[in-house]
């Protein structure tokens, strides 16, 4: 006669260390009260989303501002979905926006005294665990086949009952030890199950950090735990892992909840204190007048990467991020709008349930409201580093003359409310252009944006001609000013634009028309930032010349 633990020992017949030796070898951590342990816990599958970026950084958040714990765990456990190298990109990533682990799976390396963080190399520990499992009959192998599993599922639907491997329809689970023993013996393929006490007409109660106490249906299933690669399900090994890691708080995305009970039922026949879990709602997006996920397959904006590629500054997502993290942000960032993210406090009772929408239009003035504040130089060293990977002709074109470019950078900057040209890094390029000598001789005359429905070729070259016996290189825009006031009044225009339009009739037009001749002939464009100050970026002798050159090219 075979006991389970026979059975046990038939399967694992070289683990001899026990769950015991492990609680040594991963002591409890020595925190402070009230300080989390958190993770992120990727499966190496592809980019960073969004979604896991918003996830991740409340994980970081809720353990930063506890004096806790924040690390990272590769669960690399589905080696068919692996993509290789995705995991060491995922770090990076995060790195970009100041998400630093504390410990665990760091890419090139590992940090921390609770590893290996890679759940591939956790087989050993897990196998541990699943080893105890059988021998106390709370889990047991499971020899069905696919064809097996395949039918029984038919099955299931065919009579809409629920699927799954539970109760009547699990076959394996009343097999007793003897005969498991024997048809391990001879050989028979088999994954490992838990065996599950639980009914599903039982109601257990559950306690969310976001969504409060929850009633569900308590587990049935008798989930596979090691699968034919060796390797345990998700399931199994997070529960493994956050366990022996110290994680006192699980948050992960909301599509994990309906899993809850399984989880809940097996920390108890672990005889383990489940951590807290927090589930997070999926970020979600309008889609024709309908509610829906924002998804990999659809929206670009689903990858952290767009954001990066198109040079959106990761501080306006992050800030972004925030507002959608919790209702009371914007409020406290109107107040305190020279404080740092991290004096804000994130609370559990202010995230949102139902997930928030994804607004771009919000990330697109966040962007620019810090774009306008930043100082010059920085401004400057961030758009280096953006075109350094994305766009090589800015780059070049910055770093043959950073002092001008700075100078550019810095028209209506360091001002109380200072000029929002910039969404993100990319716009940068075509809206500078005008500023290099080169590019600006390469502009077709016919696509300068002059008014021609009101004004002709011959008389705006008359407006500059006039214009030019008058400009100098003064230093104040008043003084500046004063002088295209005095030309609008020498070529018959009104230097006052109430007075003009009470009497049009007297005039060829206003001083805002000669200001916008002057400014298209430098620039070639109606709308740019204060043209004084433009002049002053591009001196007053290319000004000169530029004036000159349209001139020349109207006749
Ligand atoms: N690897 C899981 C995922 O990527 C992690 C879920 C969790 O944080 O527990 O969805």
């Amino acid at each position: 006669m075979k006991t389970w633990n026979d059975v046990a020992n038939l399967i694992f017949p070289n683990i001899n260390e026990t769950i015991e030796d492990l609680n040594k070898r991963f002591p409890k951590r020595n925190l402070k009260e009230g300080a989390l342990v958190t993770r992120f816990a990727p499966s190496p599958t592809g980019f960073l989303h969004t979604g896991s970026l918003f996830t991740t950084l409340l994980c970081y958040r809720f353990a930063k501002q506890s004096n806790g714990i924040f690390y990272i765990r590769l669960e690399d456990t589905d080696q068919k979905r692996e993509i290789s190298g995705s995991g060491d990109l995922l770090i990076k990533e995060l790195e970009r926006f100041n998400i630093i682990p504390d410990e665990g799976y760091l890419g090139d390396k590992e940090v921390g005294n609770y590893g290996p963080y890679k759940q591939s190399e956790r087989g050993h520990i897990y196998d541990i665990c699943i080893k105890e499992l059988i021998a106390k009959g709370r889990a047991y192998p499971c020899f069905c086949t696919q064809e097996e599993l395949d039918a029984l599922r038919e099955e299931q639907e065919r009579n809409k009952i629920r699927t799954g491997y539970y109760g009547f329809f699990a076959k394996y689970k009343q097999t007793s030890s003897d005969d498991a023993y024997k048809l391990v013996s001879e050989g028979k393929p088999y994954i490992i199950r838990f065996r599950s006490n639980g009914s599903f007409l039982n109601k257990i109660k559950v306690h969310d950090e976001i969504r409060g106490d929850l009633e569900l249906s308590e587990n049935d299933l008798d989930i596979v735990i090691r699968k034919n690669d060796n390797l345990p399900t998700y399931h199994f090994a997070h529960l493994v892992d956050d366990h022996f890691m110290g994680t006192s708080l699980v948050m992960r995305g909301e599509e994990w909840l309906p899993s809850l009970p399984i989880h809940i039922e097996l920390f108890e026949a672990m005889g383990w204190e489940a951590p807290k879990y927090a589930h997070i709602p999926a970020i979600m997006k309008m889609d024709n007048g309908n509610r829906r996920k924002i998804s990999k397959r659809k929206d670009p904006e689903a990858a952290v990467s767009y954001f990066i590629e198109n040079g959106y500054p990761k501080e306006g997502l992050i800030e972004y991020l925030f507002t959608i993290a919790n209702s009371n942000f914007e409020e406290w960032r109107n107040e305190n709008k020279d404080k740092n993210l991290e004096d804000f406090t994130i609370t559990f009772d202010k995230i949102s349930k139902d997930g928030a929408l994804f607004d771009m239009e919000k990330i697109k003035f966040l962007s620019k409201e810090y774009l306008a504040r930043l100082d010059a130089s920085t401004l400057e060293n961030q758009i280096l580093d953006w075109a350094n990977v994305f766009n090589k002709e800015l780059e070049e074109r910055i770093l043959s003359d950073k002092e001008y470019f700075k100078n550019i950078l810095n028209i209506e900057r360091n001002i109380e409310k200072p000029r929002k040209d910039y969404e993100k890094y990319s716009d940068v390029k075509e809206a500078t252009r005008y500023f290099y000598k080169d590019i600006y001789d390469g502009i077709d005359i016919n696509s300068y944006q002059f008014d021609h429905e009101r004004f002709d070729n011959n008389l705006i070259r008359d407006v500059l001609s006039t214009y030019l016996t008058k400009f100098s290189d003064v230093n104040s825009e008043e003084e500046w000013f004063n002088t295209v006031k005095e030309v609008t009044n020498m070529v018959g225009f009104c230097d006052n634009v109430k007075e003009y339009k009470k009497n049009k009739e007297a005039y060829k037009g206003h001083v805002g028309d000669i200001a916008s001749m002057i400014r298209i002939s430098i620039t070639s464009k109606s709308q740019t930032p204060n043209l004084f100050a433009i002049i002053k970026v591009i001196g007053f002798d290319e000004a000169k010349r530029r004036i000159n050159h349209v001139i020349e090219a109207l006749k």
